[in-house]
């Protein structure tokens, strides 16, 4: 018997968020909604957000950033259709929530962020979960990671006028990398292949993320 003001349990909201958020707007793609499934995004929100963890938007995580709408997370996912032995790059750390996720899909995660609070939260928030196949380093996600490059797969969680050069340059030939490009208040998802060194640019759904800021900070 259940009472009207207990909350179910974060198991069930995330059964709930798949279908209705994910499932039942076309995300078919079964490892994307089995990671969907597992990472306990509740984990990753401040506590005074965590009741609204599994609602369909972004929520804050400190130092004015956010973690992203579950709906984009998992259509970024899709897009880039990982492989359970690809490394991937991914911009932009935030709470770690992505970061959780790609450790699930690949054998490899490197992740950048600008705010050093927010990667050393992130950092240990993945430990005490035990996502172990992930490393972190706080810098400008803009100049990628390249002493592990080349990436299989490079994602990017902040809004760019345009595609980083720096980042397709630490993709290898026949990689794929999805970043949100536009001006602040809008933008689209592109996914760029990399065929024969140039890229390949397909436009997606529109999307609306915080900007990708140069340089690192070390407090907010
Ligand atoms: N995937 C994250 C999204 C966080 S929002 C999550 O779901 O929690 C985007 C993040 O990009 C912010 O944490 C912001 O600090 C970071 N960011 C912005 N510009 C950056 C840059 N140049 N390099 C690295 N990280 C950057």
């Amino acid at each position: 018997m259940s009472f009207p003001f207990q909350r179910d349990s974060p198991q069930l909201q995330r059964e709930r968020m798949v279908r209705t958020q994910l499932a039942d707007r076309g995300i078919r793609d079964l490892r994307v909604l089995d990671a969907m499934r597992k990472v306990p995004r509740h984990e990753f929100v401040p506590e005074s957000f965590r009741q609204d963890a599994y609602e369909d938007h972004p929520l804050p995580i400190g130092e004015g950033q956010t973690i992203s709408q579950p709906y984009i997370v998992a259509a970024m996912l899709k897009h880039l259709a990982l492989q359970a032995n690809e490394r991937i790059l991914e911009i932009g750390t935030g709470s770690g929530y992505v970061t959780a996720l790609l450790s699930l899909l690949c054998a490899e995660v490197y992740s950048v962020e600008r705010h050093a609070q927010l990667a050393a939260s992130a950092e240990s928030t993945l430990h005490r979960l035990e996502y172990r196949n992930v490393k972190i380093r706080v810098g400008d996600g803009g100049q990628g990671w390249a002493e592990y490059a080349p990436f299989d797969a490079i994602l990017v969680s902040a809004a760019t006028p345009e595609m980083p050069p720096a980042l397709f340059a630490q993709l290898r030939d026949g990689g794929r990398m999805i970043v949100p490009v536009g001006p602040p208040s809008i933008q689209e998802l592109q996914l760029i292949y990399k065929v024969s060194g140039r890229p390949e640019v397909k436009i997606l759904e529109g999307c609306r993320f915080v900007p990708l800021v140069e340089g690192a900070v070390d407090s907010g």
